[in-house]
């Protein structure tokens, strides 16, 4: 496909106006003039091209509990309305609920997830038969002081994944997950951290997400979330820490000093009055900050650019500074940086050898017509929705149409 004299988001995240971007063997071949020999042709007048999104931190099989447990604090939210929901899921609930939450990225234009939940081989069917790209982690809780974590179910379904997953490199990727520090003891958490070492991925782990959580983790170990990581190795490999609403600025040393991820999901911590994470403060210390969505059960939608606009707006207000955060920030931490938190070097920027993960959006409708600045337009008038979003080159979602995805059946959550 070529899409001819079509506005980009450029590599600075920035725009630049009537290309053609030419999509060969699922990579971006070409950028410039244009030229044949590419097949079908995209008119890209009143349209952008964007680097597709990346969700850096979501659970995707909680779709299915959209509004549960609205208005109370995380943990009531947690403990008396999320919890007990789960615990009736079955297979095919997993299933639904992740194919659900695909479709609603797909619409989105976001095709990278960094998911964490339970049930990998469900998500697997969903998440295989999608198109998209996402690194699974499985949660790992443990209350039990001695408890081995590879005597738990979840040690084999992680080793059983492994097989199926080859060298682990695909479209669909494992990474550990530690629940958080309130789940798990130390014994547990250094266990997962020596396994994401052996295996080479990384861990995916909720951090400081509320006041409650960051202060007893250190009456209880006497360090932070993030400190009792860095104790227990985690941040020996790719480490991406969801929330992080509450680290210290000497929190946000040690990820950057490894080179660790932040995923922030803003809504999230905002419906759960979580706090405002200090972003600037984080991005200052040299944090590479990515953005989630978090789950539908606390979002309660899968918009990354809803995210973006977020972010941006309250770094703004938050240090009463309208220089802060540009729009060059909060796209790269929707995308950019988000693949980049599960290793994907070559996705997430319009560039010739990238692969052609990308979403194109209407920049002509009366919220978006007439823009001075593209990149402007989509953070700030955009609505999210994507005209057309694809993977490797191939389209998934055009038009409210999709092509890997039986939508009636979903509505009426036929899985098994
Ligand atoms: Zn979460």
């Amino acid at each position: 496909m070529i899409f001819k004299n079509i506005t980009i988001i450029d590599e600075c995240f920035g725009e630049r106006k009537n290309v053609c971007v030419g999509v060969k063997d699922g990579k971006i071949a070409h950028i410039g003039e244009y030229v044949t020999g590419y097949g079908e042709e995209f008119d890209g007048n009143g349209y952008l091209l964007v680097p597709a999104f990346c969700s850096a931190h979501s659970h995707n099989s909680m779709s299915l509990l959209r509004g549960v447990g609205t208005d109370l604090p995380l943990d009531k939210w947690l403990n008396e309305a999320i919890f007990p929901e789960e615990a009736k899921y079955k297979a095919g609930d997993y299933y639904n609920g992740a194919l659900s939450s695909c479709a609603e990225m797909l619409k989105y234009g976001v095709v990278g997830c960094n998911d964490m939940y339970f049930c990998g081989d469900s998500l697997y069917r969903a998440y295989n038969e999608a198109g998209i790209k996402v690194n699974m982690s499985l949660c790992v809780f443990c209350f039990d002081p001695n408890g081995d974590f590879r005597s738990q179910p979840i040690y084999r379904e992680y080793e059983d994944m492994f097989e199926r997953l080859g060298d682990n490199n695909g479209r669909i990727r494992l990474d550990y997950a530690i629940h958080a520090e309130y789940t798990n003891t130390e014994k547990s958490m250094t266990e997962v951290a020596e396994m994401a070492i052996m295996h080479g991925t990384g861990i995916h782990v909720h951090v400081s997400e509320t006041e409650s959580e960051h202060k007893a983790c250190i009456e209880r170990h006497g360090v932070t979330p993030t400190g009792l990581l860095e104790k227990v190795g985690a941040f020996n490999v790719r480490l991406i820490g969801a929330h992080c609403v509450w680290c210290t600025d000497n929190d946000y040393e040690i990820f950057a000093k490894n080179g660790a991820f932040m995923a922030s999901c803003p809504t999230s911590n905002l419906k759960l009055g979580s706090g405002i994470p200090d972003y600037q403060r984080a991005l200052s210390d040299g944090v590479k900050v990515a953005l989630g969505t978090d789950g539908v059960a606390s979002n309660n939608n899968l918009n990354m650019l809803k995210e973006a606009k977020l972010m941006a707006l309250l770094t703004k207000g938050y240090n009463r500074n309208p220089a802060l955060c540009k729009v060059s920030d909060a796209l790269s931490a929707a995308t950019r940086t988000g693949w980049l938190s599960m290793g994907r070097q070559n996705s997430g920027l319009i560039k010739v050898g990238m692969d052609a993960d990308l979403a194109v959006f209407d920049i002509a409708s009366v919220n978006t017509k007439l823009a001075r600045n593209a990149a402007d337009t989509l953070l700030y008038s955009c609505d999210g929705e994507a005209y057309m979003t694809m993977c490797d080159g191939k389209v998934l979602y055009k038009n409210g149409e999709y092509t890997t995805i039986d939508i009636e059946k979903l509505k009426y959550g036929i899985g098994e």
